[in-house]
């Protein structure tokens, strides 16, 4: 028998009453499951996270439905406690737009990468927008196909690390990136056009609010979130810098925050 220190023995009278935070009790209500098989350190669940809260603070869980395009975070279209319809590669905002028009009362929202929605679905999101669907939609923008081996995005901003970017990805040999937010924002049937992060504390309860601003203003006409997330696995940097990365890869014109926003009463 070994001489093993003895722990000490806490009194019962002075012991919490308060029982232990278990990490179910911290899932929102809108996920079943606490764990997930995603990459450490990815930006995608995070976001997710974002939407369903507001999405529950808003009281529409029951009166909602979301369109998932085809990515590393489709693998939660199963575990969430809403309506979820799963789209092909892009079609998103046109299977959206059809479940609107059909159910006017509905919440109807997209979830997409930016290579559904920026390479594979270029066309639906910006004749979605151009028609003033009554939709929000959310895209989840690394810059990298994840799912399909981390490659360049349309959407990849310039210097950006990819696996057919190794140099990062330049202007002449790979062409300039579509920055969607702005150009959808040009749209006159687009209402709202925000463009946050999830890499730090902050940028999320800010991204939150913008989510927010992106339901309430779908109720008039189209709506956008860029959501900017990590993708250590893609962009070949260890997990605990990914956070830092997403700022230096950030195009110079990809600007936190509101980008339109036409539901606001002008002085
Ligand atoms: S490849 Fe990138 S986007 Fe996909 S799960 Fe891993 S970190 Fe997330």
């Amino acid at each position: 028998m070994t001489d093993r220190p003895m722990l000490p023995i806490i009194p019962s009278a002075t012991a919490p009453t308060r029982p232990a935070t278990l990490l179910h009790d911290r899932t929102p209500d809108l996920i079943d499951v606490g764990a997930h098989q995603l990459c450490p350190g990815c930006g995608e669940p995070v976001a997710l996270r974002a939407i369903v809260e507001a999405v529950a603070e808003l009281d529409l869980t029951r009166a909602c439905v979301a369109v998932f395009g085809i990515g590393c975070y489709t693998a939660f279209s199963n575990n969430l406690d809403i309506e979820v319809v799963q789209a092909l590669h892009g079609r998103a905002p046109s299977v959206a737009t059809g479940l609107v028009r059909a159910r006017p009362e509905l919440t109807v929202l997209t979830v997409q990468g930016d290579g559904d929605m920026v390479n594979e679905g270029l066309q639906e999101v910006l004749h979605a927008a151009a028609r003033g669907e009554r939709i929000a939609c959310f895209m989840l923008d690394n810059g990298v196909l994840g799912e399909t081996g981390g490659h360049m995005t349309a959407a990849t901003p310039l210097g950006q690390r990819t696996k057919n970017t190794l140099e990062g990805r330049d202007a002449a040999r790979h062409g300039h990136p579509i920055e969607l937010s702005d150009l959808v924002a040009r749209l006159d049937g687009t209402r709202y056009v925000a463009r946050g992060a999830v890499n730090s504390a902050v940028n999320v309860h800010r991204t939150k609010k913008l989510i927010h601003g992106a339901l309430r203003a779908r109720q008039h006409g189209f709506a956008l979130v860029e959501i900017l997330t990590m993708c250590p696995t893609g962009w070949f940097v260890d997990t605990t810098e990914a956070p830092d990365y997403l700022v230096q890869r950030r195009g110079p014109d990809q600007i936190l925050g509101v980008v339109k926003d036409t539901t606001r009463p002008t002085t």
